[in-house]
């Protein structure tokens, strides 16, 4: 088995949820006590958090990569990082390293194909729905068409996010909030949703949407265990 290297603590509310996925689909495939090997780097989501509202991205990916190189030197064999708007430095991270990077825009996409939808809704920060690192990838890598939330719903989905979720707050009435924006991606087209950000799973499940939820974390942590156990 190959040892996952995970870049959590994004927050450590959505890490939390990798490793139980991981842990338990391996359970699952190899049967009896097994479990995934892996190493988690947790960062303090405190700083993160501010460096990202302040716009540093530079000093983010300096951190990143120093955490990619350390899990590295730990003897990971892949980087799997938890979190969908810290992929904005992807490719810098997999440039420092030598062992593969598995990006989460991928199995979604992947995923969303096979099912043989096209046109997408997109939930996540407001890093991930404004910014082209995430819906490029879906679009020129993927083709699929990606639908985001007007500006209003925007940072709705983005205040509860960083309020709300990453301090494991889970409340009916942000549940009700992301209903309403689903609806009205819906209604715009969408045929179905990414919950392109790692904590939304906390807060929404598919009881909340008309259309079928492609849930990031969970996806992300099964396909590290289909490389893990390749
Ligand atoms: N976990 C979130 C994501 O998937 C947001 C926290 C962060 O900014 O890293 O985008």
């Amino acid at each position: 088995m190959k040892t996952i290297g995970f870049i959590g603590g994004m927050s450590w509310e959505s890490s939390a949820e990798y490793y139980r996925i991981a842990n338990q689909e391996v359970r699952q495939r190899l049967g009896g006590v097994h479990s995934a090997r892996s190493l988690m780097w947790s960062m303090d989501f405190g700083e993160i958090e501010r460096l990202q509202h302040s716009g540093n991205w530079q000093a983010l990916t300096d951190r990143m990569i120093d955490a990619a190189r350390s899990l590295e030197r730990g003897g990971a064999d892949f980087i799997v990082i938890c979190t969908n708007t810290m992929h904005r430095m992807a490719g810098e991270i997999a440039a420092a390293v030598s062992i593969p990077l598995l990006h989460i825009a991928d199995p979604t996409a992947e995923k969303i194909n096979a099912a043989g939808y096209r046109r997408v809704g997109l939930l996540g920060t407001a890093f991930t729905m404004e910014q082209d690192f995430y819906k490029g990838r879906l679009s020129d890598k993927h083709g699929l068409e990606v639908l985001v939330p007007d500006e209003a719903d925007r940072k709705t989905v983005h205040d509860i996010i960083y309020r709300e979720l990453v301090v494991g707050r889970v409340e009916d009435s942000s549940r009700e909030a992301y209903r309403a924006v689903i609806a009205r991606l819906v209604g715009r087209g969408a045929q179905a949703i990414i919950l392109g950000c790692t904590e939304i799973m906390l807060l929404v499940s598919a009881a909340d949407s008309p259309v079928p939820l492609f849930d990031t974390t969970e996806i992300h942590a099964v396909a590290a265990v289909d490389i893990a156990l390749a």
